[in-house]
């Protein structure tokens, strides 16, 4: 397949380690494929543990001169690769759709918002603000001040292949740090088109690398090393835990962004046409392939039936195609597994007594999912209890707000919760009673750069976006002047 780009130098199939622009020293290539069709679209290097040792090794030496630039200078660079994402957004998610699948549209739209995390930190760079503490000693002064954590081994995931990339490197880079990088297999041509137009915005050699290829030995370098300071992953909640093990034995900060499993409750006196417009974004948007996906809509029993008819009237009117198709709303899911998965929650669901309100079945080996509605859903089914990751709306029903919370609540996982309701005591309350770190109210889009983006329990640690986002990749340092 041949990409067409305005620049096709983006199309960058090396990878970008030290500095150098790089093939596998034994020629070892890993295929990457269109989703949409199967087609091999490019060969990225299988590199491993000896390149990620060299990557580590140029960051710390890059690092220790970033550091000592201005914040302003900092800044500007940052500046720089935000505005060549933004002029470049066509060609960006071309590759992105190439190789993801999501409809053009969303995937411009991830670019703008993955442009926005840059924009965002290189503002920030200069507001990471110390602070003097009123001294216990009458000759000492107490001074704490923000420093980088150091060298930063990012992994992420192939959902948003862009901008989950930026919402660690930006705010990494605007704090002074370094960023080895090991992007999903599935999506690394985004990440390599990112890496470039870093190095041509001024992000200095070694500052920056990304590796592809396997991800055990290049994950298993990065946590056994003790210059990496940090490990910031989005990803499974398996692997997040299992990078935390391999974490410890260096005591290392970690931010993960792991599995969600977030219920969109609608209560009876929610505006139903505004609940669906947010269970459209929040269960269909990038085919229900996101981390805060609704994966279990609780629906009151007062307004069940008016609920799932309107919804079947507009997951009618979704277009299941090629992301380049004009008006695909949905694209394929990433892979067979993927596939595999929710036709797995369904089949259980419907073994178990749920009702298919709406759905086709997928062509057999076609990577395409058409969108399913299920109804009488309940909490013995594998959806209430596992992240399906795909466009299946599972429909619980519930009668009262108590036994609601109860039930949204009952999960490992913490990340995004959706509830619509019109009474602002039951908002707050609901609010407040949902553990999660994020909660959206009468809203079913949460994601910007300006808030802070994270989960509680099992869905993770820290937070990214926002004033919290470079929080992530400081250190506090307490110097107490004596003697004064
Ligand atoms: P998914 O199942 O959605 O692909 P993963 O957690 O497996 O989620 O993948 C997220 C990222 O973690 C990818 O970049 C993947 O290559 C990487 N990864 C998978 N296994 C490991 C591992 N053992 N060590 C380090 N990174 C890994």
């Amino acid at each position: 397949t041949t990409v067409k780009l305005h620049d096709s130098s983006l199309f960058q199939t090396h990878c970008y380690v030290a500095g150098q622009w790089v093939n596998a020293a034994d020629g070892a290539a890993l295929p990457v494929t269109n989703p949409a069709n199967g087609e091999v679209i490019a060969h990225v290097p299988s590199l491993g543990e000896s390149e990620t040792l060299a990557a580590i090794e140029a960051a710390e030496q890059a690092q220790k001169a970033w550091k000592t630039l201005t914040a302003k200078a900092r800044s500007a660079v940052l500046r720089n690769w935000y505005q060549l994402i933004l002029d470049n957004t066509d060609d960006l998610a071309t590759i992105l759709t190439t190789e993801q699948g999501k409809p053009l549209a969303e995937a411009k739209g991830e670019i703008a918002y993955a442009a926005s995390f840059i924009e965002w930190f290189a503002e920030e760079a200069k507001r990471t603000y110390g602070e003097v503490i009123p001294s216990h000693k009458p000759d000492a002064r107490i001074v704490v001040s923000r420093e980088p954590i150091g060298v930063v081994g990012a992994i992420t995931p192939w959902n948003f292949p862009a901008a989950m990339i930026t919402r660690k490197c930006g705010p990494a880079f605007a704090a002074g740090c370094a960023v080895v990088l090991k992007p999903a297999p599935e999506t690394p041509l985004t990440a390599l088109a990112l890496a470039l137009l870093a190095e041509r915005a001024g992000i200095p050699a070694g500052l920056f690398s990304v590796l592809t290829g396997d991800a055990v030995a290049i994950g298993g370098a990065l946590t056994r090393s003790k210059t990496v300071k940090k490990i910031s992953f989005t990803g499974s909640t398996a692997i997040g835990k299992l990078l935390m093990e391999q974490s410890a034995h260096s005591v290392k900060k970690l931010s993960l962004e792991l599995g969600g499993n977030a219920p969109f409750i609608v209560f009876d006196d929610a505006d139903l046409d505004a609940a669906i417009d947010g269970v459209m974004v929040a269960k269909f948007r990038n085919a229900g392939q996101t981390c805060v996906c609704a994966n279990r809509l609780y629906v009151h029993d007062a307004v069940y039936d008016a609920f799932v008819d309107k919804l079947i009237e507009r997951v009618a009117a979704l277009k299941v195609a090629d992301g380049f198709e004009p008006g695909a709303t949905i694209g394929p899911l990433i892979n067979a597994s993927a596939v595999a998965k929710v036709q797995s929650h369904i089949d259980d669901a419907l073994a178990k007594g749920a009702t298919k309100r709406f759905g086709q079945t997928p062509l057999a080996g076609s990577g395409f999912f058409p969108p399913h509605i299920l109804t009488n859903v309940t909490d013995d089914m594998r959806v209430a209890h596992e992240e399906t990751f795909g466009p299946l709306a599972a429909i619980f029903r519930f009668s009262s707000d108590d036994e609601v919370i109860a039930r949204a609540n009952n999960t490992d996982s913490g990340l995004a919760a959706y509830a619509y309701t019109r009474s602002l005591k039951r908002a707050w309350y609901v609010s407040e009673a949902l553990e999660s770190g994020m909660v959206g109210i009468n809203e079913g889009l949460i994601s910007t750069e300006v808030a802070p983006f994270g989960g509680v329990k099992e869905s993770g640690l820290g937070r990214e976006g926002a004033r919290q986002g470079i929080e992530d990749y400081l250190e506090t340092k307490y110097v107490l002047m004596g003697g004064l």
